[in-house]
C-alpha cells in the first residue's frame, strides 16, 4: 500500500489496516492514531467516480506452456473510460476478467 502515513506522526511502516466495506479502518502502530481511509476510486484518467469493481484473474505460467489461474484480486474499472472491457467482463460472466497480457509461452 503507498500513500498512507499517520496524519499525526507520519509513520509510513508501521501501519495496521482493517477493511470494512469502503472504509479501512487504520491504526498507527507507532503513536496509536486511529482515522479511517475512504476507498472510493476514482478514475486515474477521466477523474469520474462512476467506477465498478470487477474480479481479475492472476496468472501465471505453470510447467510448460500452461498457463494457469493462481488468484483473483479485486480491480476498479471506469464506466466510460473501460467501457469496452466491462462489456466483455458482463458477458463472460461469472468468469473473471483475464489479464490484458498473458504471460508467454516462451517469456
Ligand atoms: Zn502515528
Ligand atoms: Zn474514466
Amino acid at each position: 500500500m503507498t500513500g498512507t502515513e499517520c496524519p499525526a506522526c507520519g509513520e509510513t511502516e508501521r501501519l495496521s489496516g482493517d477493511r470494512d466495506g469502503e472504509l479501512i479502518h487504520l491504526q498507527c502502530g507507532a503513536c496509536g492514531e486511529k482515522w479511517d481511509r475512504n476507498l472510493d476510486p476514482v478514475c486515474k484518467r477521466c477523474g469520474g467516480t462512476d467506477m465498478q469493481a470487477v474480479p481479475k484473474a492472476i496468472v501465471e505460467k505453470s510447467r510448460g506452456t500452461q498457463l494457469s489461474v493462481v488468484g483473483i484480486r479485486t480491480v476498479h474499472l471506469c464506466s466510460i473510460c473501460d467501457a469496452a472491457t466491462l462489456e466483455t467482463y458482463h458477458r463472460n460472466r461469472p468468469n473473471p476478467l483475464m489479464p490484458d497480457q498473458l504471460p508467454t509461452a516462451n517469456g
